[in-house]
């Protein structure tokens, strides 16, 4: 079985599964246990404590006991998706509660959160990320009970500083939820930041290969909402399964060398293009001159990852036009891949969603960077 360490680092501990070898087999790959249901012993007890595959199993356990080694927390919890994973913890609000989140964050979460007022469930209130002092005006005491954040964020990749809005959120006693998705736990750890729960869309760079979705909570003990959540998984059936937990182990092995490889090319890719004729602006919390860089180069501790947006000089329809140029950038929505992506946000988000017309969002993939820089520069030069 899995064995726990305090004294190796998470690399080492991520790069070997917890050390999880097969005793059978001697297998170095933990084996995939897809099962619905488990069988009980010759007393009528439980062997592992699993009952049914919608509370729990073995293979979604250990993915999830890794991913809470790396986050520091006590446990985490796989869905099938970040949306399921989001939709999960308002649903485990008390009724009418109020919550707080970003006018510009992940659109879907945001149209949840949209759809849950109208429909009387909660009410919100919204502040533009990054913004403090918008964010302590918007904070009703006792009645708030939930801030949820996302740094870096959708769109422009605004940091918002993760222990202040901590501080904020517990002095109107509501929970902190930070979506990040963006800064995987080889770079933040929002729990130590003083977060409640650290949230990621699993689909991106824990899984890192575009070939499942998933999401995943962690906490610490005593976060109050966490039993509930748990309930809200079971009744909603959206544990993340067994073959998705088994690749997302494979993925987590090498999460922080892939991560460390997007944000290499990331910046060289940011810098190249920050002073380029034909471009506005690129939006990359790693370049000093990003509003939000000193509080990402003290929370995002090991490298600011493969996500940015670039605004295009020129007409109004050249950006979208060059995410249909691109040869070796692929024309997708998602991020965090091995693979680069680009994409015309305002086609996919919408235009109610604030993002401009000139605005291509790319995650940057593990390719060689000179490929990647050549590829764009071809994509202005065809649309010029
Ligand atoms: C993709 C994404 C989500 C939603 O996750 P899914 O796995 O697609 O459901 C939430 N937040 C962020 C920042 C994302 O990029």
């Amino acid at each position: 079985m899995a064995r726990k360490s305090n004294t190796l680092a998470p690399e080492t501990l991520a790069a070997q599964a917890l050390r999880h070898i097969d005793p059978v087999s001697g297998s170095v790959v933990p084996p995939m246990v897809a099962t619905s249901t488990f069988a009980r012993d010759e007393n009528y007890d439980l062997r592992e404590g699993y009952v049914y595959a919608r509370y729990g199993s073995p293979t979604t356990a250990h993915a999830e006991e890794i991913i809470a080694t790396l986050e520091g927390a006590d446990e985490s919890l796989l869905l099938n998706s970040g949306m399921s994973a989001s939709v999960a913890v308002v649903e485990s609000l008390p009724p009418n509660a109020h919550v707080v989140a970003q006018s510009m964050m992940y659109h879907v979460g945001l149209h949840w959160l949209e759809r849950q007022a109208q429909r009387g469930v909660i009410r919100k209130d919204l502040f533009p990320a990054g913004d403090l002092h918008a964010l302590k005006a918007a904070l009703i005491p006792g009645e708030t009970k939930l801030v949820w954040i996302e740094t870096p964020a959708n769109g422009d990749w605004s940091i918002t500083d993760i222990a202040a809005a901590a501080e904020l959120a517990h002095s109107v006693g509501a929970v902190l939820m930070v979506d990040s998705t963006a800064a995987p736990p080889c770079t933040t750890k929002p729990l130590d930041l003083g977060a409640d729960i650290s949230f990621h869309s699993a689909t991106k760079y824990m899984g890192g290969h575009s070939d499942f979705t998933a999401g995943v909570l962690s906490a610490r003990k005593d976060m109050p909402l966490w039993d509930e959540i748990r309930e809200v998984r079971s009744f909603q059936g959206t544990i993340l399964p067994a073959f998705e937990a088994w690749l997302l182990i494979r993925s987590l092995r090498s999460l922080h060398i892939r991560y460390e490889a997007c944000s290499r090319n990331a910046m060289a890719f940011a810098r190249h293009f920050a002073a380029h004729k034909d471009i506005e602006a690129v939006l990359y919390p790693g370049l000093p001159d990003h509003p939000g860089h000193d509080v990402a180069a003290r929370q995002m501790k090991n490298g600011f990852g493969g996500m940015m947006s670039i605004r295009v000089n020129g007409s109004a329809r050249r950006a979208f036009e060059m995410a249909k140029r691109t040869e070796v950038f692929i024309p997708a929505t998602s991020l965090g891949g091995v693979e680069s992506l680009i994409e015309h946000r305002r086609t996919v988000a919408g235009a109610d969603s604030g993002i401009p017309e000139n605005l291509l969002r790319i995650s940057i993939g593990i390719e060689h960077i000179d490929d990647l820089i050549a590829d764009f520069e071809q994509a202005l030069a065809a649309t010029s």
